[in-house]
This record gives C-alpha cells, sequence and structure tokens, in this order.
C-alpha cells in the first residue's frame, strides 16, 4: 500500500458533526495510557513516548521516576546513567540529552515548576507542539488537538484531513471540530490504538464504519 499516495474524499459538515458526536459518546472522560503522579512525571513520560508506545514508557519509567523525583534531580543526573535506565526506548541517546536539557531549563527559568503554557512549554529542549499540547490536554483539558500516528490515521481515514503533516492536521481537526478538542483527542487515540489499527483495523467492531472513506495506513510526512 502506498503511503499517501490518493488521498480519500474529505467528510461533509454533517458528517463531521455526527462523527464527532459518536467519538464524545465513545470516549467521554479518555485520559492518556502513561502512567504519572504530577505534571513533570507527565512531562517526561509524554517526552518520552515519541516513537515508542505507551506500554513501553509505562516500563521504563517507575525506575526513572524513583532517581529523579525532581527537576533539580534530574537537572544533576549524570547522562550515561539516564541513557541506561531509558535505552528500551527509541532515540534513547537524544532523549536523555533533552531530559536533563529540559530539567535544567526549568530549573533555571521557571522555579523548578511545568509551565502550563503553550510557548513557554515549546521552549523546553526536545518539547515540540505536540508534546506540549499533549501535556495541556491530559494537564488541564485545554481545548487543544494533538496529532500523533494514530489521529493522524484514523482523521484520514475519516475524511477529516487530507494534509501531509501532522501539525496540517492538527490546524483541520481544531477548525472543524471547534469544541472538546481534548476529548476528541483522547478518543482518537484510542480508538486508532484499538480499533482502527494500522495494519488488520477491527471494522467489524467500528462504531463509525458508515463514514469511513479508506483503510489505507496513513502516515504524517
Ligand atoms: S471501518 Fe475500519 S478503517 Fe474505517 S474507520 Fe472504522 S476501523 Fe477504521
Amino acid at each position: 500500500m502506498k503511503k499517501n499516495s490518493k488521498f480519500p474524499k474529505l467528510a461533509k459538515k454533517d458528517e463531521i458533526a455526527k462523527i464527532k458526536e459518536l467519538f464524545l459518546e465513545h470516549y467521554p472522560n479518555s485520559v492518556t495510557e502513561l502512567n504519572y503522579k504530577n505534571i513533570f512525571e507527565l512531562l517526561i513520560a509524554v517526552m518520552l513516548s515519541a516513537q515508542c508506545t505507551d506500554k513501553r514508557v509505562n516500563i521504563i519509567t517507575p525506575k526513572l521516576f524513583e532517581k529523579y523525583p525532581t527537576p533539580q534531580d534530574l537537572a544533576n543526573a549524570n547522562i550515561e546513567d539516564v541513557k541506561e535506565i531509558i535505552k528500551s526506548c527509541s532515540f534513547y541517546n537524544n532523549k536523555a540529552k533533552n531530559l536533563i536539557g529540559m530539567a535544567k531549563m526549568l530549573v533555571q527559568n521557571y522555579d523548578g515548576k511545568v509551565p502550563l503554557d503553550q510557548k513557554e512549554l515549546v521552549k523546553l529542549p526536545g518539547v515540540g507542539q505536540k508534546t506540549a499540547n499533549v501535556v495541556l490536554i491530559e494537564a488541564t483539558n485545554a481545548n487543544l488537538m494533538a496529532v500523533d500516528t494514530h489521529v493522524f490515521r484514523v482523521a484520514h481515514r475519516l475524511g477529516l484531513s487530507n494534509k501531509k503533516t501532522a501539525l496540517e492536521t492538527e490546524k483541520d481537526l481544531s477548525k472543524k471540530f471547534k469544541t472538546n478538542l481534548h476529548q476528541l483527542h483522547q478518543g482518537m487515540v484510542l480508538f486508532g490504538r484499538y480499533i482502527c489499527k494500522a495494519t488488520k483495523p477491527k471494522c467489524d467492531k467500528c462504531f463509525l464504519k458508515e463514514f469511513c472513506k479508506s483503510k489505507e495506513s496513513f502516515k504524517a510526512r
């Protein structure tokens, strides 16, 4: 199957409204599957989850959180020790560098606290818009969309976007859904992870079957 070879028809206004309604009905109060006890741990878990499964991150984080419970502890960490703990995660070299850099910046510029503001969050090393939005969605129920691999695929299969990048798709979804974006984000992630899977989607269990435009495995550029 060619990636992004042919974009399906876009969903019409009334279809978008119905898709939104059904997502909210099926996923009214969903939250992330990442384990965390405070915002600092949430930020670390979300940073580790880029290109890595939540399941894997949840295996790694207990040891990491125990050894470095505060930004001060992580800021003073030895990078080789951090790498050793997170080495089963993809891109662990870069992630270790970014985690320590992020903690240093929290200590130096933010009084050791995670700023709950998108413009400030993206200033932290290794934190892009998607990571910032996921943290804000989870921590504050902010009306924001974040597009990961699941949301991207689901959005394209349902004709909610025909854009090639995650950021453009995020704009499309935000514009089309307008409200309840945090719930829709969480719902689309779970729907993509467990029903509308990349390979062998469970179409027989799909509550959005009538709106499906394609079964291609769309991936962001
Ligand atoms: S019918 Fe299948 S491919 Fe289409 S949205 Fe549902 S689960 Fe995904």
